[in-house]
C-alpha cells in the first residue's frame, strides 16, 4: 500500500552525561583536507619569510663590520661603503614583508573557508536533531557553538576575526523556531538561507583578513626600518666612541629575537589550548545523530490518503523528564473528515498529543497510526510537509515578507496559490490594505502585526499545503474577542472536509465538534458530543460550569 523509499528509522542513541568533549582529529582532518594545497603554499611562504629573517642579522653584522672599520680607520666615506649593503637589506625587508603578507592572506583564507564549512555542517546537523534535543539545550548555547566556538577554533590558527552577526541572526531564528521549521519540513531552505549569509560574511572576513595581513606586512617593514635607523644613529654614536659596534649589534638583534619569539610562543600556546577545546565543542554536535530522522520511510499517494488518525495505548514521557509520565494508555481516534475536540485542564497533555502526531517525539509505548500505518514507518518530512497542518496558540513568523512567510508552507507555490490560501484564511484583505501588500516585511518574529493578523498568516501558511489533517492547538485563545471571531471564521472554513483535532481551553470553541474528548492525568476520561457530556454531568460539565464563572457574561447583541 505504501511507497517505501528508505530503511527503518535509526535506533535511538543513548547519550552519556556530557563531560568536556574530546577533540575529534578525524573530523578535523576531513575539514582541513580540501585546503591542503593552500596550506602547503602558506607554509612555503612562511618558511621563506623565516629564511629571510635568518639572512637579515648576517647582513646587519656585515654592516656593523663597516661601521667598526670606519671607527678604526676614519678613512673613506661611511655612506658610500654601506650603500650596497643597505640596499640589499632594504630589499630583504621588502621581501620579508611580502612573504608575511602572502602567508597571512592564505592562512586567513583557509581559516574563513574552514569556518564556513564547519558552521554549515554544524548548523545542518543541529537542525536535524530531535525536538527532545532542543528541549534540553538552550538555543543561545547552540548559537554560541556556531559562532564563538567556531570563531575561537579558527583564530587558533592565528586567523582573523570575522563579523557573523547576520548569519547568527538566521541561525538564531531557525534554531529558536525549530518546531515551526520542523512542522513545515523546511530544513533545507533554512540551510540555504544560512549558507548565503555565511558566504556574505566570509567575503567580508576575507577582506578584513587581507587588511590585517597588509598591516602586518607593512608594520614588519616599518619595524625593520626602525632597527636600521637606530643602527645608523647608534653607528654615529659608535663613531664618536660613545658605544662599541658589537654592543649595539648584540643589543639590537638579541632584544628583537627574544621579543618576537616570546610573543609567538605565548600566543601559539594559548591559541592551541583554546582552539582544541573550542574545536571539540564544535565537533561534538557535528557527530550527534537524531533518533527521529528527518526523512526516509513510506509515504501514501495523495489520492489514497484518508487522513484517519489513531492513538493506541500510547504512553509517553518527555526524554528530558523520563520519570514523569504525561500520557498513560492514551487512546484516541480521529475519523477522516471529522472534527474532534480535545479538552482538559492546562498541563493535562493536550499539546503533547499534537507533538506526537507531528512526530516531534516517538511514544514511549503504544503506536500512533495514520490510515493504519505506524507513524514510525512513514516519511517524517512527508508527514509534516504535506499531511499535517499545525496551528498553535503562538504563531511564529520569520523576519521576511508576508509572501515568503505563507510560502513557507509550500516552497514551490505560485503567487495565485498564496493569494488563495490568504483568502481562505481571511487574511487577503488586511494584507492588501498594507502599502506594500504581500511584500510587507513582517519584522522579527512578526512583531509588526497584531495577534489576529499573525494567526491568520499562520493559518494561510498551514492551508497552502492543503493538509489532510489539521491540528488547532488553542489557536484562538491568545486573541481578543473581535480577532477571535475573524480567525474562528477562517478556521471553521478551513476545517470542512478535513480531519481536524481542535485543542481548546475555551470551551465555547468546541461545541460544534463531532466528538469531544475530555482528558485528565494523561488519560481519556470522557467521550461524547457537547449535549451528551453535559447530560452526563461529569468532568466536562464541571469544566463548563467553572468557565462560565470565570468569563464575563456574553455581550448584549448589537
Ligand atoms: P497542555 O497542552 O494540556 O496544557 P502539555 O502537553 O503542554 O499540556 O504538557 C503536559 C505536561 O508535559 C506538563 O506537565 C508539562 O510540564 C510537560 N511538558 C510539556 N512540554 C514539555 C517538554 N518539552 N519537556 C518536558 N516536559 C514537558
Ligand atoms: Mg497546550
Amino acid at each position: 500500500v505504501a511507497l517505501c523509499e528508505a530503511e527503518e528509522a535509526l535506533p535511538a542513541h543513548s547519550r552519556p552525561c556530557v563531560l568536556e568533549p574530546r577533540f575529534n582529529w578525524m573530523l578535523f582532518w576531513k575539514f582541513l583536507r580540501p585546503h591542503l594545497l593552500v596550506l602547503g603554499a602558506a607554509v612555503v611562504l612562511a618558511l621563506g619569510a623565516a629564511l629571510v629573517n635568518v639572512q637579515i642579522p648576517l647582513l646587519l653584522g656585515q654592516l656593523v663590520e663597516i661601521v667598526a672599520k670606519y671607527t678604526r680607520d676614519h678613512a673613506g666615506s661611511f655612506l658610500t661603503e654601506s650603500r650596497s649593503l643597505s640596499t640589499h637589506l632594504l630589499l630583504l625587508y621588502g621581501l620579508q614583508g611580502l612573504l608575511t603578507f602572502g602567508y597571512l592572506v592564505l592562512l586567513s583564507r583557509i581559516g574563513e573557508r574552514m569556518a564556513v564549512d564547519l558552521r554549515r555542517a554544524l548548523f545542518c546537523n543541529l537542525l536535524r536533531q530531535d525536538i527532545a534535543f532542543f528541549d534540553a539545550k538552550k538555543t543561545g548555547q547552540l548559537v554560541n557553538r556556531l559562532t564563538t566556538d567556531v570563531q575561537e577554533f579558527k583564530s587558533s590558527f592565528k586567523l582573523v576575526i570575522s563579523q557573523v552577526a547576520r548569519a547568527t541572526g538566521v541561525a538564531d531564528e531557525a534554531l529558536g523556531n525549530v518546531r515551526t521549521v520542523r512542522a513545515f519540513a523546511m530544513e533545507q531552505r533554512e540551510e540555504e538561507r544560512y549558507g548565503v549569509e555565511l558566504e556574505g560574511s566570509r567575503y567580508k572576513a576575507e577582506e578584513l583578513g587581507r587588511g590585517i595581513a597588509l598591516f602586518q606586512g607593512l608594520s614588519n617593514i616599518a619595524f625593520n626600518c626602525m632597527v636600521l635607523g637606530t643602527l645608523f644613529i647608534g653607528g654615529s654614536l659608535v663613531a664618536g666612541q660613545q658605544l662599541t659596534g658589537g654592543d649595539l649589534m648584540s643589543f639590537l638583534v638579541a632584544s628583537q629575537t627574544v621579543q618576537r619569539s616570546m610573543a609567538n610562543l605565548s600566543i601559539l600556546f594559548g591559541q592551541v589550548v583554546r582552539g582544541l577545546s573550542a574545536g571539540a565543542r564544535v565537533f561534538e554536535y557535528m557527530t550527534l545523530s537524531p533518533s527521529i530522522p528527518l526523512s526516509g520511510g513510506c509515504s501514501l499517494p495523495r489520492e489514497r490518503l484518508r487522513g484517519s488518525i489513531a492513538f493506541h495505548n500510547v504512553s509517553f514521557s518527555y526524554p528530558c523528564r523520563p520519570g514523569f509520565p504525561v500520557l498513560r494508555d492514551f487512546n484516541l481516534t480521529l475519523p477522516p473528515g471529522k472534527i474532534v475536540a480535545l479538552v482538559g485542564q492546562s498541563g493535562g497533555g493536550k499539546t503533547t498529543v499534537a507533538s506526537l502526531l507531528e512526530r516531534f517525539y516517538d511514544p514511549t509505548a503504544g503506536v500512533v497510526m495514520l490510515d493504519g500505518q505506524d507513524l514510525r514507518t512513514l516519511d517524517p518530512s512527508w508527514l509534516r510537509g504535506q499531511v499535517i497542518g499545525f496551528i498553535s496558540q503562538e504563531p511564529v513568523l520569520f523576519g521576511t515578507t508576508i509572501m515568503e512567510n505563507i510560502r513557507f508552507g509550500k516552497v514551490d507555490a505560485s503567487d495565485e496559490e498564496v493569494y488563495a490560501a490568504a483568502r481562505e484564511a481571511n487574511a487577503h484583505e488586511f494584507i492588501t490594505s498594507f502599502p506594500e501588500g504581500y511584500n510587507t516585511i513582517v519584522g522579527e518574529r512578526g512583531a509588526t502585526l497584531s495577534g489576529g493578523q499573525k494567526q491568520r498568516l499562520a493559518i494561510a501558511r498551514a492551508l497552502i499545503k492543503q493538509p489532510a489533517v489539521l491540528i488547532l492547538d488553542e489557536a484562538t485563545s491568545a486573541l481578543d474577542s473581535e480577532s477571535e471571531r475573524v480567525v474562528q471564521e477562517a478556521l471553521d472554513r478551513a476545517s470542512s472536509g478535513r480531519t481536524v483535532l481542535v485543542i481548546a481551553h475555551r470551551l465555547s470553541t468546541v461545541r460544534a465538534a463531532h466528538q469531544i474528548v475530555v482528558m485528565a492525568h494523561g488519560r481519556v476520561c470522557e467521550v461524547g458530543t457537547h449535549e451528551e457530556l453535559l447530560k452526563k454531568g461529569g468532568l466536562y460539565s464541571e469544566l463548563i460550569r467553572r468557565q462560565a464563572l470565570d468569563t464575563p457574561p456574553p455581550e448584549a447583541p448589537r
